[in-house]
C-alpha cells in the first residue's frame, strides 16, 4: 500500500512515517520544499525506494495535491500552521482549510485508488478551556472560538484563532464529505489529539526551533517556564504520547469501523504539576528537578475528554506520562539540552 502524508516533516507527521515504514507500507512523504525532504530520505534511507517524496510548496494554492494524490491508497494529512503567531485570525484558518478542502479536492478529481482518507484534527476542534469540571466527547464542537475570532478578529487570542483554524477546517472535512458522499470510493477519519509530546525524530537542531508543543514541555519541565499560568491548574486539558498518535493513525487507516468516526486520542486529563510529579519519580540521573519545581498534590483538571472510541474502535492502549517524561528527557540529554 502507498500513503500519502501531508506535513510529513512535522513533530507528528515524521513519526506518522516512521510508524507506516516499519508497519510495511510504502510512503509519498508531502513537504514543502525539496531541502525539508531531504532530512526525511536522509533518516529513512534504510527503507529504500519505500519512501517517495512529493513537494507541495504552499497548500494554499490551487491544485497543489492534484500530483501527489495519484497512485496512492490512502492519505493521512497532518499539514496545518501550528504555534504561528498571527495577527489575523484568517493566517491560521485560511491555511488550514484551504489545504484540507484543496486534498480533499484533489483526492475527487484524482485519486481513483483512494479508500480511506485519515485526517487530523485536534481536541481543539471539541473544547480547549474550561471554567468547570467537564467531560465532552465527538459530539462536542468548539464553535465558540470560531466565534470569538469573528467577534474580535485580531484581538482575539492565540489560543482561540488556532482552536477556530481546527475547529472550521474539520468542519470544511465533514461538510465535503457528506456533499460528495455519493461520487467518492474512500471514507473518512478524524483523528482528535489533544497536546501531543514525546521523544522527537523530525529535524530539530535546538530547541529555539521545537515545534510549538514540544517547547512548551521544554520550556516547563526544564526552565520551569509556564508562561504565567499556575502549574496546579493548567492547562487542564488532555495529553497523548505522539508515538501513540502515530498509531491511532495507522489503525484509522485500516480499521474497518473507523469509517465517518472522529475520534479522540488522549492518554487522560493533566496539568503542568501532574508532568513535574511524574518526572520527579523518574531517576535523579535522568530528572534533574529545576530549583523552583516542587512535588506536590492539589491540582484540578478542568475537562476530561471521553475516550470510548479509541478504546472500542481502534482499540489503543496509552503510554504512562513516566514513559513519555523518561523517552523526552533522555532525548533531550543525548541531544545536549538538558540538564
Ligand atoms: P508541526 O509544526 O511540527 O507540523 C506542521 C506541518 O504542517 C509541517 O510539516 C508544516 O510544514 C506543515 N504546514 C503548515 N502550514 C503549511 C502550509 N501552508 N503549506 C504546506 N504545509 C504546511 O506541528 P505538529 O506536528 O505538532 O502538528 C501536526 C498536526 O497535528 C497539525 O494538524 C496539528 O493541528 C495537529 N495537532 C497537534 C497537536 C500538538 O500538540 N502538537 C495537538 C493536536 C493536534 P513546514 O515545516 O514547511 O512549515
Amino acid at each position: 500500500f502507498l500513503i500519502l502524508v501531508t506535513g510529513a516533516n512535522g513533530f507528528v507527521g515524521t513519526w506518522i512515517v516512521h510508524h507506516l515504514l516499519e508497519n510495511g507500507y510504502s510512503v509519498r512523504a508531502a513537504v514543502r520544499t525539496k531541502e525539508k525532504g531531504q532530512y526525511l530520505l536522509e533518516t529513512f534511507k534504510s527503507y529504500g525506494t519505500k519512501l517517495q517524496l512529493t513537494i507541495v510548496g504552499n497548500m494554499t494554492e490551487e491544485g497543489v495535491f492534484n500530483g501527489a494524490v495519484q497512485g496512492v491508497d490512502g492519505i493521512i494529512h497532518t499539514a496545518s500552521p501550528v504555534g504561528t503567531v498571527a495577527d489575523d485570525p484568517n493566517e491560521l484558518i485560511e491555511p488550514a482549510v484551504k489545504g484540507v478542502t484543496g486534498i480533499l479536492l484533489s483526492a475527487l478529481q484524482y485519486g481513483s485508488g483512494i479508500q480511506r482518507i485519515v485526517f487530523t484534527s485536534s481536541c481543539a476542534a471539541i473544547l480547549d478551556t474550561s471554567d468547570k469540571e467537564v467531560t465532552v466527547s465527538e459530539k462536542d464542537w468548539n464553535d465558540q472560538r470560531v466565534e470569538e475570532c469573528e467577534r474580535l478578529g485580531r484581538d482575539a487570542s492565540g489560543l482561540s484563532k488556532y482552536s477556530a483554524s481546527k475547529t472550521l477546517a474539520e468542519r470544511a472535512v465533514w461538510d465535503f464529505y457528506l456533499k460528495h458522499r455519493e461520487e467518492i470510493m474512500w471514507d473518512l477519519v478524524a483523528i482528535n489529539p489533544p497536546y501531543i509530546f514525546g521523544p522527537i525524530i523530525h529535524d530539530v537542531t535546538s530547541p529555539d526551533i521545537l515545534n510549538s508543543s514540544s517547547k512548551r514541555w521544554y520550556d516547563a519541565l526544564v526552565h520551569n517556564d509556564f508562561r504565567g499560568l499556575s502549574p496546579a491548574t493548567h492547562p487542564g486539558h488532555g495529553w497523548v504520547d505522539v508515538r501513540d498518535v502515530a498509531e491511532a493513525h495507522i489503525k484509522a487507516l485500516t480499521t474497518p469501523g473507523a469509517g465517518g468516526e472522529r475520534i479522540i486520542v488522549s492518554a487522560g486529563s493533566w496539568v503542568w504539576q501532574d508532568m513535574i510529579n511524574a518526572a520527579s519519580t523518574l531517576p535523579g540521573s535522568i530528572y534533574k528537578r529545576h530549583p523552583d519545581a516542587r512535588f506536590q498534590g492539589g491540582q484540578s483538571r478542568a475537562i476530561t475528554f471521553n475516550t470510548e472510541k479509541a478504546d472500542l474502535i481502534l482499540g489503543l492502549k496509552f503510554r504512562s506520562m513516566k514513559e513519555l517524561a523518561y523517552d523526552i528527557l533522555l532525548d533531550f540529554t543525548k541531544r545536549g539540552w538538558y540538564p
